[in-house]
């Protein structure tokens, strides 16, 4: 599942995949950017250490890598993310 949450080294609000609500570190959410140069320590990063990244924040979900990309067009890509069913039940 996804919660949305907030780095707490930046302030950006991000949205995490999570196992369940349960097992959330949230005063130690780190989003994708604070995690990688967290990583790199300064250096420049390395190819495996943007899917480290990833993990680390929880941002990024092997089946939302795609949309990640679409994350630097649209702010609007989480609102994606709902259920689409959700409006159906309007009706
Ligand atoms: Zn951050």
């Amino acid at each position: 599942m996804q919660v949305e949450t907030k780095c707490w080294s930046c302030g950006k609000k991000f949205v995490k995949h999570v196992e369940e609500l349960s097992n959330r570190d949230s005063f130690q959410d780190t989003c994708y950017n604070c995690a990688l140069e967290s990583l790199t320590k300064g250096q420049p990063p390395e190819e495996g250490d943007f899917n480290t990244a990833g993990i680390v924040s929880g941002e990024m979900s092997d089946d939302e890598c795609g949309l990640l990309q679409e994350d630097l067009r649209s702010v609007d890509w989480a609102a994606c993310q709902t259920d689409p069913e959700d409006d159906l039940d309007d009706r």
